[in-house]
Order: structure tokens, then sequence, then C-alpha cells
């Protein structure tokens, strides 16, 4: 027998971590397709979440309070993860080190000391050479790979469905029955028909990937580099590890805002060997635990240079009513991306805000049905 209230059917355009957290999401109540251009196991320019270290080491100003609580929710529910199925969802628990170089003028301790179980100041004697303040907490290291294969399993075993396509305009994505379309599509929604947001623009970062035995760096560290040192982009370093032994040393941020067509741009993308070798200089003069005992070097997997999908006053999560080209029907269209360097940490708590701003939407639909069009 038939519902007389069938489900909504929702399409999700984007299958990182934004897209695949929020169509498992989406899935307590939704039928949910995912419509992408790379999947997981696709490393690809323009698809940054294969790219990521990735740790939870919230950026989020004092006054920020909703970027914020989005990144609170995500280190709640990855700490979960951690503590009860690490190894099938790739988190692990580390310590994570701050440094600076030089402290800068009216430095005040990061929101989330309340947060991270043994927050605390370093000790001079615990602070590697040039390093003038520090500070230590626990913290979650994500492995991507395994995460976004974890999170695409998951939404088959719901009863999730996909589609690898490439689109030109937000409309290839409303098929027949469509009622609601999420955009998660990062970088991509810098030139997506319909969306079209020029205030989202990549900055690139080099990377180096290396492998050490499993269990050999339990730590995390980020290291903001003195002024007087900073050459552009290397504004800082770091090394995140993961829970098969890999750990990315990093890093560089370079804008490329001025790049209209970054795909095409293959510049942006190559890794520097000299880059390359600073970078691993610098880490393993932070923290010369880095190397095993008897090692002379690091063994070397990959150097590489990812995209953050980086947007002018942060993450967009916002609903709008459109009307389907094809039909005339109206369909709701929400917008999650522009995450930049902090898509990781906050995916959980940006997508349980996405779920509430499409709810929230629906409720109000009759009465803003006048309104199509207009931005809720
Ligand atoms: C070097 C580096 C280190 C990083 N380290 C961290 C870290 O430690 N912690 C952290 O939190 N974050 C980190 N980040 C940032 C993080 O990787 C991103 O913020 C996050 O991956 C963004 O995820 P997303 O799902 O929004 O976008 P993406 O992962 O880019 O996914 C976009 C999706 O949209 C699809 N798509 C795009 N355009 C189209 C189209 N036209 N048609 C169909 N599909 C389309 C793509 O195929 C892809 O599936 C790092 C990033 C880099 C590059």
């Amino acid at each position: 027998m038939q519902s007389s209230n069938p489900k909504k059917q929702v399409t999700v355009i984007g299958a990182g971590i934004s897209g695949l957290t929020t169509a498992v999401l989406l899935q307590d109540e939704y039928d949910v397709t995912i419509v992408s251009r790379e999947f997981p196991g696709e490393l690809k320019d323009g698809y940054a979440s294969p790219w990521a270290g990735a740790h939870w080491r919230s950026s989020a100003e004092l006054e920020d309070i909703r970027q914020q609580g989005f990144d609170r929710e995500t280190f709640i529910h990855f700490w979960n993860f951690a503590c009860t199925r690490p190894s099938e969802t790739g988190v692990m628990i580390v310590d994570g080190f701050d440094y600076w170089d030089e402290l800068p003028l009216g430095w005040n301790d990061p929101w989330f000391k309340d947060l991270c179980p043994e927050y605390r100041h370093l000790t001079k004697d615990e602070l590697p050479a040039n390093v003038e303040f520090g500070i230590k907490y626990k913290t979650v290291t994500f492995n991507p790979a395994k995460h976004l294969s974890y999170l695409l399993a998951r939404f088959y075993a719901l009863g999730g469905t996909t589609k690898k396509i490439t689109l030109s305009h937000i409309q290839e994505a409303i098929f027949d029955n469509t009622d609601i379309v999420i955009n998660c599509s990062g970088l991509g929604s810098r030139n997506l028909g319909g969306v079209q947001d020029q205030d989202v623009y990549p900055a690139s970062g080099q990377t180096v990937l290396v492998q050490l035995p499993i269990g050999h760096v339990n730590w995390t560290f980020l290291r903001y580099v003195a002024t007087s040192a900073i050459r552009s982009s290397e504004i800082f370093n770091y090394v995140i590890p993961r829970d098969n032994g890999e750990v990315i040393l990093g890093g560089t941020y370079m804008n490329l805002i001025s790049i209209s067509s970054i795909v095409s741009h293959p510049s942006s993308t190559t890794p520097d060997a000299k880059i390359a070798d600073r970078i691993i200089e610098r880490c393993l003069s932070t923290r010369p635990d880095l190397l095993p005992e008897g090692e002379t070097k690091l063994n070397i997997k990959r150097h590489g240079v990812g995209l953050r999908p980086v947007r002018k006053n942060g993450i967009r999560i916002e609903a709008e009513w459109i009307l389907s080209e094809k039909t005339g029907k109206k369909i709701l269209l929400c917008h999650n991306y522009g995450h930049g360097g902090y898509g990781w940490q906050s995916s959980y708590g940006a997508s349980l805000h996405v779920i509430q701003t499409v709810k929230q939407t629906l409720r109000e639909g009759h009465e803003q049905s006048s309104n199509i069009g207009v931005k809720l």
C-alpha cells in the first residue's frame, strides 16, 4: 500500500566531507541521491576532502559564536567515534600542540580551552627551539580516505543512491521527483550555474605525505612561524598523523583569488620541491621525535597540493526557493559550502545546521510561497 505521505526526495550535490555528512544525516527522514563529479577514492583538484590532514584545531575567533557551535558539535561527534569505533571510522585521539615563534600581541586562550580535555600552557622546557609560547590539549585526527569511504558505505547501507555527473547548472540536479537540493559542491560553487558565488575561491596548501610505523606519532602540532621569517605563503607548519601510520607534513596557504579558472591552472597544484624540503626540515627541527630511532630520513609517499574551498565571510548555509525549469515545481535549495581550511573540523555541526534550516524552511514554505526566488 502506498503511504499517504511519501518521503521527500533530496539531491545532494557533492561527495566531500560536507556532502556525505549532510546526506547521511538527511537519510533519517528523506530519500537521498548524491550527484557528484568525484567520489571517495579519487584524488583530484577541486575535491578538497581527501587532501586534508586532517585534524581538529578550531580557528574560530572568540566572537564567532556560529562557527564555534559548528566546531564544538563536530568535536563531540568525532571524539565519540574515536572512543567507540576508531578503526572503522579512521578517527583517533592525539595530543595537540600549538606553537608560536612569537606570541601575537593581545593573545587570548582559544575558545575551546574548556572543550578539549587537558588544555594547558606548555612550560619553557617543553617548547621546541626558537618557540616562544605553546599550548597542549587532547584533540582528534582523521584519516580522510577511510572516513569518506566509511560515510559512503553507510549512505549505501541506509538505501542511498549515487550518480556520477558533472553539473553545469543547479537545474541538472532536479530529477522527476526531486523536492529538495542541497548544494555541497565546495569550490564548484564558484562556477556552477544558478550559484556562481564569486566570494568562493581556492587557497592552495602544499603537503608531504610520509609513512611511519603505526602508532609512532600520537601527537599533532601546528606552529605559527615568526613574522620576520615568513615567506608569503609559509605562515605555519604542521604534522598530522593518521591511524594507518601515514603522517601529513605541511604546509602552505596561498590565496589563488586572482585565478579565475583554477582547475585549468597547472602551476597552482604542482608541488614545489624547495617548499617541500623546507616543510620537512621545519617539521623535523620542531619535533625531532618525528623520525623513528635509528632512521636517517623520512619515507615519503607523495608530494601534493590541495585546494581549500574558501569563502569570504565563511560557510554559506542558506535556503532559497527556486522553480524547476522542466516542470515549474517549487524546489527548496539549501547551500552548504565555503568551508575553507576547516571543513573536516566543522563538518558535522554545519550539516546539523543544514538539516535544521531545511526543516524550518519547509515549515515556513507555505507562508513564503509567493516569495519564490527570494533568499529566506
Ligand atoms: C592541504 C589541506 C589541509 C587541510 N587540513 C584540514 C584540517 O586539518 N582540518 C580541517 O578541518 N580541514 C582541513 N582542510 C580543509 C578541508 O579539506 C575542506 O574544508 C573540506 O574538505 C571541504 O569539504 P567539502 O565537502 O565542502 O568540499 P570538497 O571536498 O571539495 O567536495 C566538493 C564536492 O563537490 C563535487 N562537485 C564540485 N563541483 C561539481 C559539479 N559542477 N558537478 C558535480 N559535482 C561537483 C566534487 O566532485 C566533490 O565531490 C584542509 C585542506 C587542504 C587542501
